[in-house]
């Protein structure tokens, strides 16, 4: 595979990344999907769009796992709605992580992501050990068919998220590292975090955002990608220096606006390959 190839967080009929049929029009060698909703989980669903990107010649990196009654509205919400943590939803969350997983599988994809949600600072915390043992259960199935799991970042500091990984002890727990939610939650510089957990970043995503007033209590902003304050040329530098050649995800989620996404993502390919051949020739 070359080295940092360029790639879209898409979607077939759930979540915010661009449009399936958009994918082909951007001439990209990869893709990361945000899994369909449950009645497309299965096997024939899986081959049908295997076949289609085959056809157009695009490899699926990874598919995120999503849940309907998630909201990103603001960050007290994000804890009480957002991934595995929230006790009520767990259960039946874990097992729609296990049909996302073996959804992925038959897809051809060896990883699955997702975000965790807010995980307590403190491994002492009430219910922190039974988020590490759903992890567990997660990592688990993954393994055995030879998949990653890959945990979105930004609800973490980067101590935060090396101290959950080595609560979990699985081989196959990485990272998905985005620089910009670190910098719309408040939680850390991004690029000083990509150092500390660099040996666990396994993907990543090129996103771009600006630091909040309040940081950690109001949400920053999501802006074009090299317009905010991550610092794209530091970062892809960064993530060389930690030895990450894999794909570079472009998450833009604007889909109420798809002309505007679509503008935006053309510009965002445009800076990832001049910053590229920059870095890397
Ligand atoms: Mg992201």
């Amino acid at each position: 595979m070359d080295s940092w190839p360029i790639g879209v967080f898409a979607s077939v009929d759930a979540g915010l990344g661009v449009a399936w049929d958009v994918i082909s029009d951007l001439k990209l060698p990869t893709i990361q999907l945000h899994a369909p909703h449950q009645e497309k989980r299965n096997r024939e669903s899986a081959a049908a769009f295997r076949s289609q990107l085959d056809a157009m010649n695009v490899r699926c990196t990874a598919v995120f796992g999503g849940f309907e009654d998630e909201s990103y509205a603001d960050i007290p919400t994000v804890v009480r709605t957002v991934g595995l943590v929230p006790e009520s939803t767990r259960h039946s969350r874990l097992k729609e992580m296990l049909e996302i997983a073996d959804f992925s599988s038959w897809l051809g994809c060896d990883t699955v992501a997702l975000h965790l949600g807010f995980i307590p600072h403190d491994p002492s915390a009430d219910g922190y050990g039974d988020i590490v043992s759903v992890t567990q259960q997660l990592c688990d199935h993954c393994g055995q068919q030879d998949q990653f799991l890959h945990l979105e970042t930004g609800q973490e500091t980067a101590e935060g998220l090396i101290e959950f990984i080595q609560q979990v002890g699985r081989e196959n727990l990485k990272i998905n590292f985005d620089p910009a939610n670190m910098i719309l939650y408040g939680t850390g510089e991004p690029i000083e975090a990509l150092m500390q957990v660099g040996q666990h970043v396994r993907s990543v995503h090129c996103k771009d955002g600006t630091w909040s007033d309040q940081p950690g209590v109001t949400w920053g902003a999501e802006v074009p990608l090299g317009q905010g304050d991550v610092g794209m040329e530091k970062y892809l530098q960064a993530l060389k220096e930690i030895g990450y050649l894999g794909p570079l995800t472009i998450e833009r989620e604007i889909p109420q606006d798809p002309e505007r996404q679509r503008a935006e993502i053309a510009q965002a390919i445009e800076l990832l390959t001049d910053l590229r051949s920059k870095i890397l020739d």
